[in-house]
């Protein structure tokens, strides 16, 4: 058992409770918050001007493209596409050991204490399965060809059935559906009714850009010439409705949402699904800005996560929250901040099925500490941390001591 001590404890529990001077008693969950606790635990205290908080949760990357850095190219989705085409194979053979190793580090040094990965290939399975973050990995299913979809089902279903060879508490193994527009409705029916049976949060990409909502709404667009010349499609195998109709029976995150009309944000709110908003890859692919309030009204629990470093240049989430903090000039920069804030810890811990996300008794002691330049004021706090934390100095998972 432990007793941390800090300046600001910053619970995000249903009151959003800040504590001054606070204490966290915990083992492998969280025993007890609160004021001058018990005196005969060993104690941390963490110093002059320190918090003391939930470590962040990351819903949303593509650790398997970690080896880019200036190969793809940004500006448009589909010329950003095409060049994750031209150069896949070689992104993925030089993500080696220390490229992998060095995604994980600069994750856990941004305060980052899970994450969750979309897994196309099950390269990343080995740097993976004994990773010191807690790791959702969602198996992928991509193929929209019907002749091509019982080999890619098969080839899915064997890294499902390998990463399950490692589940354990810190590596879950789960299921990703790529996207509305590139997986077959048949394949996405088996895919889920698997999820369904092993009670599995799904991940899928929806409405991340213009091209997407033209091709599914009208077979127009710029997937137009993209499916002509890759898959020799001429239609979209499904529209956005039908595709969120599938969904209705199984805890899903979409990703991005960003065109995703009013309809289909009240459907997804109507399921209790959720979305991940990745504002850093959504500016360079320039597909726009999720509307996040719309978001929050409809009660839709957003996450804001990195994306892959294939569209990204950093995999930190204080980065990433700055930049969300900074691209929503409509909302006031305090209660946004707190919003933000939230949307790393306790939204995306429930997002997630993590049990963590908040310092409340139960809850996994998944923590992080830092130190702030200067003394705050409470009702500033959750801005100032956005604007000037980049690197965490320590981090608990349940409740032992990680090295950064
Ligand atoms: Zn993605």
């Amino acid at each position: 058992m432990i007793k941390l001590k800090a300046n600001y404890i910053i619970t995000m529990n249903e009151k959003n409770e800040i504590i001054e001077n606070g204490e966290v008693i915990f083992d492998k969950k969280i025993i007890k918050i609160g004021k001058n606790l018990e005196k005969n635990i060993k104690t941390i205290d963490l110093g002059e001007n320190s918090v003391l908080m939930p470590g962040l949760i990351n819903t949303h990357t593509h650790l398997e493209f970690s080896a880019n850095q200036t190969t793809l190219i940004y500006g448009d989705f589909i010329t950003w596409l095409n060049s994750v085409i031209a150069k896949r194979e070689n992104l993925l053979a030089d993500c080696k050991n220390n490229c992998y190793q060095n995604a994980i580090t600069q994750m856990k040094k941004s305060g980052i204490v899970a994450f969750g990965e979309i897994s196309s290939t099950g390269l990343d399975l080995d740097h993976l399965k004994n990773s010191d973050l807690k790791v959702i990995y969602f198996n992928e299913i991509i193929g929209s060809n019907p002749a091509a979809v019982d080999a890619l089902y098969q080839d899915f279903l064997n890294r499902l059935k390998e990463s399950e060879e490692y589940k354990s508490e810190k590596f879950i193994p789960s299921i990703s559906i790529h996207s509305p527009y590139s997986v077959h409705p048949i394949v996405i029916k088996k895919v889920l009714d698997i999820a369904k049976q092993k009670n599995m949060v799904v991940s899928a990409h929806f409405m991340e850009s213009k091209a997407e909502r033209e091709w599914l709404d009208n077979n127009k667009g710029d997937f137009k010439i993209f499916f002509k010349q890759n898959l020799n499609q001429e239609t979209a195998v499904t529209s956005a409705v039908e595709f969120l109709k599938q969904f209705e029976d199984v805890k899903t995150h979409f990703i991005h949402a960003v065109w995703a009309n009013e309809e289909e944000l009240q459907y997804i709110s109507s399921i209790n699904a959720s979305i991940a908003h990745c504002p850093v890859s959504n500016r360079l692919l320039n597909t726009g800005l999720l509307n996040i309030e719309r978001v929050k009204n409809l009660q839709i629990p957003y996450s804001v996560a990195t994306d892959g470093l294939s569209s990204n240049y950093s995999l930190n989430l204080f980065k990433e929250i700055r930049s969300a903090l900074l691209m929503h000039t409509g909302l006031h920069p305090k209660y946004l901040a707190k919003d933000l804030i939230k949307s790393v810890t306790k939204n995306a811990g429930e997002i997630l099925n993590l049990n963590n996300g908040s310092i409340e008794v139960g809850k996994f002691a998944d923590l992080i500490s830092f130190k702030l330049p200067q003394c705050s004021n409470i009702e500033d706090l959750y801005l100032q941390i956005i604007l000037h934390i980049n690197e965490i100095e320590k981090m608990w998972i349940n409740g032992e001591k990680i090295e950064i």
